[in-house]
């Protein structure tokens, strides 16, 4: 009887054993698939969240470079320790790299960046097209295209690592993911910037209009009241624009207006800025400029234009197509801005009166 007893005692005890042992290892197991659940919503939530910070510039006026920036910190804090390099091409080619110590120079990045497909690569040797990023110590990277609403690549997102197999499927997905909302703020940015241009263009001539003069000119005079520098203003004034457009019609004194415009902005430099002022009336600002210097400056633009062959320029008076020139300075003629511009006007208008194609400094006209 006893027999039978601890026989069945051993019987219970290694069933119950076998049963727990089952028990417990369907519980760690279900436990590991916990944890990876819980690790898929942190990474969700991250990823949610580099969404929503990213998202957070989206409409600010901010310029091109700080939109870059701000997406590429946003992608690093979310794929920690690795480089990450934001690049777009074009007219707005910026790059922005930020993170560990992998040294990748700006043309070894064209290379790989100008793919039009996201790429996972996880160890360099088994593609030999991408062998040659091994000095940059490079083992590892992941890259997504930005691409427009027309489908059309605008720039990329790269994430490097030092380290072999450092990427997921899942990775590139997220990085996919993220790109969507980084190519709408590029696009939207850019059309902001477009808008910004336009509205400070003169549509003929593709100068600065009048409005940006006005902006810039007070501008540079208050600074340079506080830095204590000169500007110079020349205001210029096509000679008997009447007579041509009269004679050679409205487009032809168009085009005249755009080749005359052409030859102003090829001839000035650096911080000089020149605009459309009216009709055919033109404005240059030369910051940091004596007046001595603008006058020869100027005088030398308006030799050039009396040089140029126009088409039709034969029926103006003297058979020459010219422009006059008034120069005045900040603060030796003016200590505001809308004197300069005053004093500027009465310098031309002396050019005009002494019988044109001149320039003509104010030096205490009336
Ligand atoms: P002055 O030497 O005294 O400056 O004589 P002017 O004939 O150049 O000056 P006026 O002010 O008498 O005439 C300017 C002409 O410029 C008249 C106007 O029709 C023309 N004009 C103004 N804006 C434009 C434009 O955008 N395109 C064309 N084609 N002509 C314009
Ligand atoms: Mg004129
Ligand atoms: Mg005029």
């Amino acid at each position: 009887m006893l027999d039978v007893s601890v026989g069945f005692l051993i019987i219970l005890g290694i069933t119950s054993n076998i049963f727990f042992k089952d028990k417990i290892y369907s519980l760690t197991q279900d436990l590991e698939k916990c944890k990876l659940k819980i690790n898929d919503y942190e990474v969700e939530s991250a990823i949610f969240s580099a969404i929503v910070e990213i998202m957070d510039i989206f409409g600010k006026d901010v310029s091109m470079e700080e939109i870059l920036s701000h997406v590429n910190q946003s992608i690093s804090n979310f794929f920690k320790k690795e480089v990450v390099i934001v690049q777009l091409f074009g007219e707005h080619f910026f790059q922005d790299i930020k993170g560990g110590s992998i040294n990748l120079p700006e043309e070894t990045f064209e290379e790989i960046a100008t793919q039009a497909y996201p790429i996972l690569i996880n160890n360099l040797n088994s593609f030999p097209r991408y062998k040659f990023l091994e000095t940059t110590g490079v083992s590892s990277f992941i890259l997504v295209p930005l691409k427009n609403k027309k489908e059309e690549t605008v720039g990329v997102i790269g994430v490097f690592s030092k380290n072999q197999r450092v990427f997921t499927q899942k990775d590139l997905s997220l990085l996919k993911l993220i790109s969507v909302p980084i190519s709408l703020i590029i696009e939207n940015a850019e059309l902001i910037e477009k808008t910004k241009v336009l509205s400070i263009t003169d549509p003929l001539t593709h100068l600065y209009n009048r409005r940006h003069f006005q902006f810039y000119i007070e501008k540079i005079t208050k600074q340079a009241r506080e830095e204590k520098f000169h500007v110079s203003l020349a205001m210029c004034d096509i000679d008997n624009f009447k007579i041509y457009n009269d004679r050679n019609g409205h487009p032809a004194g168009d085009k005249l207006l755009r080749d005359i415009a052409e030859i102003l902005h090829q001839n000035i430099k650096g911080s000089d800025i020149v605009a459309r002022y009216g009709g055919e009336e033109f404005v240059i600002i030369f910051p940091n400029t004596h007046k001595d210097t603008a006058f020869y400056i100027s005088d030398a633009i308006r030799n050039k234009i009396k040089d140029v062959e126009f088409p039709g320029e034969e029926f103006q008076p003297g058979g020459d197509l010219t422009i006059s020139f008034g120069i005045a300075c900040f603060p030796c003629d003016a200590d505001t801005y809308e004197d300069l511009i005053r004093k500027a006007d009465i310098a031309l208008y002396e050019a005009k009166r002494q019988g044109r194609n001149r320039t003509i400094v104010f030096n205490g006209l009336k």
